[in-house]
């Protein structure tokens, strides 16, 4: 059960539109196997909602049609979805770039042994959170020995060439804070990242990304129950940079849920704020396909200063970097 969040009602956040589009956020399911505390989807082994085939298919029609530059993948895990692979040779096919979420440990369950292989072969990116690189902070924030599961992932994707000296195989790692505070710097923390994990483990990574946790789902509950919601809503909003209002993610991205409706972004789609077509009936994919949205407002909320205090945060990390 999780506290009523108060974050839907009118805010004082500045009105925004949207630019071009570039990339699909496609959310492939709720469905994962770990159920992590700062989880802003509340994913976890129980949860039954996955993108069904036809609608990975209207998402392929999409990429095809719009000529979308990058897909980049949720969930959930997004592995877990039966119709994965196929999305992504499908999309690969059409020249698309494509993102996996990855939350490392999935690489290393039962079923998912050549997964690692796969995203390879498949040159896909792959976008990773490891919130710290000592086992103890990691194990509190995400669960019992998925520091040891990340580690042997990040391993295993080394040895086939992610982040390697000349290899094209992208491997991003994401940090985000333990609890009710901004992230600090982070090309400060890419460096320590850099230094700690090759010296510790001999890992390799391209770049870190800093996130800020937004105050919403598993997260905002977390900080209704410690009494800490208001103080945090007030440091994101003390913290609002307008420098970083040109680069929130939303204005060049659309996020899918698991049945095909249209979001402005990952946060709007689990705070249930879709995007509406002109009858004001939920926008489906099948129907944003004969629209242009350039230049269409934003629904933003409250919840937005998570994106633009501090040096920002989006799903490529900090915005002043
Ligand atoms: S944060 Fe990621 S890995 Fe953790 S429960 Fe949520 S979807 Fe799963
Ligand atoms: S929460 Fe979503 S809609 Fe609001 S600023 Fe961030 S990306 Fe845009």
């Amino acid at each position: 059960m999780h506290a009523t969040l108060p974050l839907l009602k009118e805010s004082d956040f500045p009105a925004i539109s949207r630019g071009a589009l570039d990339t699909l956020q496609v959310n492939l399911g709720y469905l994962c196997n770990l159920s992590c505390l700062h989880c802003h989807v509340n994913a976890g082994p129980s949860r039954k909602e996955i993108m069904d085939k036809p609608t990975i298919d209207n998402v392929l029609a999409y990429l095809g049609q719009k000529q979308i530059k990058t897909l980049d993948l949720t969930g959930g895990a997004p592995e877990m979805n039966p119709y994965f692979r196929y999305l992504i040779k499908e999309a690969r096919a059409l020249g698309v770039r494509v993102i996996d979420r990855c939350n490392l440990t999935i690489l290393e369950e039962p079923g998912y042994e050549n997964m690692a292989e796969f995203l390879a072969m498949h040159q896909v990116e792959i976008v990773a959170s490891l919130p710290c690189y000592l086992s103890d902070n990691v194990d509190a924030q995400r669960g019992n020995g998925v520091f040891d599961s990340s580690i042997k992932a990040l391993k295993k994707l080394n040895d086939l060439g992610y982040a390697r000296a000349g290899s094209e195989l992208l491997l991003t790692l994401v940090y985000n804070p333990q609890g009710a505070l901004l992230p600090p710097s982070q090309a400060e923390l890419e460096a320590s990242y850099k230094r700690e994990l090759h010296i510790r483990f001999g890992i390799q990574f391209n770049h870190l990304f800093t996130i800020t946790n937004m105050p919403i789902k598993r997260f905002g509950s977390m900080l209704i129950s410690r009494g800490q919601f208001g103080s945090y809503m007030q440091l994101l909003k003390e913290s609002y940079s307008e420098d970083n209002l040109a680069g929130v993610m939303c204005r060049n991205l659309v996020s899918i849920d698991w049945k095909g409706f249209v979001y402005d972004c990952d946060f709007n789609q689990m705070l249930d704020l879709p995007m509406l077509e002109k009858r004001g009936e939920k926008m489906h994919i099948t129907k944003l396909i004969n629209q242009d949205i350039t230049g269409e407002p934003i629904t933003v909320m409250d919840h937005c200063y998570g994106c633009t205090a501090g040096q920002g945060s989006s799903c490529g990390g900090a915005l002043d970097d």
